[in-house]
């Protein structure tokens, strides 16, 4: 199946989907949205009061701030891919479970492989905890590493900035830093295929080293 084929699927399949009890207090479910072949994925907590009414991410005050994050740093909207780490809003708004989590990780797990973004940035500590367990977002939040090919940013929730200003500054200046992210990893990416037999096709050449588990952190700057 071709990218866009596979994102129709994931949203038809999150649709009707009744693997974790999140299916209990949707009223629409949030697949995602954004071009297919977006450089940058954004991977939220999960659907609010907005989204869940509209069935699209970032939809109320905490998106607003996000689109201003991105403009702050020449992106728009309508360029990157947002998404959540549970596609159907959580009663009250209350934390994801490990379950619940557990069960929407697929959808989640399709959607990166079909975008195949340069740079996913997760907003927040559960859709960091997903990529950079055990660590604690105050102390990693705008620092770029890869984890297994895949370049992960994390920045705080934009909604935290709503409730505890001071962090409203440092959202903005890690986001300005969004656009060396994105070229480091498109450098890494064509190294890798630079050294590459002609008769290979690029496509199968893992996006960038290196490839265990552990984040290896960038000190680029
Ligand atoms: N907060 C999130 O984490 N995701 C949304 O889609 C909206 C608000
Ligand atoms: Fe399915 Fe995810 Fe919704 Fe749970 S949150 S019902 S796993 S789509």
């Amino acid at each position: 199946m071709i990218p866009a084929e596979l994102m129709k699927e994931v949203a038809r399949q999150v649709a009707e989907c009744e693997k974790c009890a999140l299916q209990f207090s949707r009223k629409h479910s949030v697949p995602g949205e954004g071009p297919v072949n977006a450089e940058v994925m954004l991977i939220g907590e999960g659907p609010g009061f907005y989204e869940n009414e509209q069935g699209r991410p970032f939809v109320g005050a905490a998106g607003k701030f996000l689109d201003e994050l991105l403009a702050g740093c020449g992106l728009l909207r309508e360029q990157v891919f947002i998404t959540n780490v549970v596609k159907c809003r959580p009663p009250s708004n209350r934390d994801p479970l490990p379950e619940e989590l557990a069960a929407c990780g697929d959808y989640l797990d399709r959607q990166i492989e079909a975008i195949n973004p340069k740079a996913i940035v997760t907003l927040g500590r559960f859709s960091m905890a997903r990529f950079i367990p055990n660590v604690r977002i105050s102390d990693v939040h705008g620092q770029a590493s890869w984890v297994k090919g895949r370049l992960i940013v994390p920045m705080y929730h934009p909604a935290a900035a709503l409730h505890q200003p001071s962090l409203k500054s440092t959202l903005e200046r890690d986001f300005k830093r969004l656009p060396e992210w994105i070229e480091q990893s498109k450098q890494s990416r064509q190294s890798k295929q630079d050294k590459t037999p002609l008769d290979e096709p690029s496509l199968e050449v893992p996006p960038a080293p290196p490839k265990d588990d552990e984040p290896t952190q960038l000190s680029l700057f």
